[in-house]
């Protein structure tokens, strides 16, 4: 098992660590993923379509990190545990693990059915329950682990999104409690909770309302006290704290990333 260069060397970073980011092959996770690897660390990039995951793998590569494509659905036992033995044979065991991947579902409760209810619930919690299961071994033996999972602001609750609130809520109480049972091993589990951020997902959130993108941004800016939209980049800066070296005595914490205050 890898074992991190000290402080001294990596200015705190985790250099040399194998990182694990789900739902990289764009948004978030792609600047995620380009983050961790300019940090030095080995990235694997999870995602439903592997051949999505390449062009993220590419440019880890042409600026000098290593990086592998693994296609993966979170919500599926098999395929987290192929994936991560795919990661394991490829890069190393993983100890810094990114739980990004997501899906939305958005609609009135009267009219959600339940599919979109299991849908939401499986990516988000299932995926992440599935994806820290697996990757909490290594992290235990190596004793030093990092563990960071993408909620939103919506975790406080946002009309057309029961889904959705609930399962980003509960990746809150999930995170805390990892937190505590994996503080004893060096494991530290957090939250970084964003606000609007500009992705595909937001796209398609616009283009379901029937309104220009350039429009919904312009609607929905008024209520963010920074009157702007985030980057995926500004979410990955702060992914990029919580799996540094020097980050190892900060866990249960969520950290809103949503231009202003948010609870
Ligand atoms: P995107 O939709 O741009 O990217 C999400 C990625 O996750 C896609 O590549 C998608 O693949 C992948 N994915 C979906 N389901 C699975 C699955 N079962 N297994 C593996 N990968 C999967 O979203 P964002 O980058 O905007 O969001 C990233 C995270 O940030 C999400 O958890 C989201 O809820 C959260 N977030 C986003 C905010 C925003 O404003 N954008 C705000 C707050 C939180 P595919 O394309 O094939 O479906």
């Amino acid at each position: 098992m890898k074992r991190a260069m000290s402080d001294a060397t990596t200015g705190g970073q985790a250099a040399g660590r194998v990182a694990i980011v789900t739902g990289g092959a764009r948004g978030i996770g792609a600047a995620t993923a380009r983050r961790l690897g300019a940090d030095g660390l080995a990235v694997a990039v999870l995602d439903l379509n592997e051949e999505a995951c390449a062009p993220v793998v590419g440019d880890i590569a042409a600026a000098g990190g290593r990086a592998l494509a693994v296609g993966c659905d979170v919500s599926d036992e098999t395929s987290v545990t192929a994936a991560v033995a795919r990661v394991d044979a490829g890069l190393g065991a993983a100890t810094v693990l990114v739980n990004n991947a997501g899906i939305t579902r958005d609609n009135p409760l009267f009219k959600m059915s339940v599919d979109d209810w299991d849908a939401v619930l499986a990516v988000h919690l299932r995926g992440a329950f599935l994806m820290t299961k697996t990757v909490q071994a290594a992290m235990v033996q190596a004793h030093w682990g990092r563990i960071v999972n993408i909620s939103s602001i919506s975790a406080q609750g946002n009309r057309g999104q029961a889904n959705y609130a609930a399962a980003k809520s509960g990746l809150q109480g999930f995170t805390k409690t990892v937190a505590l049972e994996l503080a004893k091993f060096g494991v530290t589990a957090n939250v970084v909770a964003p606000g609007w951020i500009a992705t595909e997902m937001t796209r398609a959130t616009a283009e379901r309302m029937g309104v220009p993108f350039e429009e919904f941004q312009a609607q929905t800016t008024g209520s963010v006290p920074m009157k702007r939209w985030g980057t995926p980049e500004e979410i990955a800066a702060a992914v990029s704290y919580f799996a540094r070296d020097d980050a190892g005595f900060v866990t249960g914490q969520v950290l809103y990333v949503a231009g202003g205050p948010a609870d």
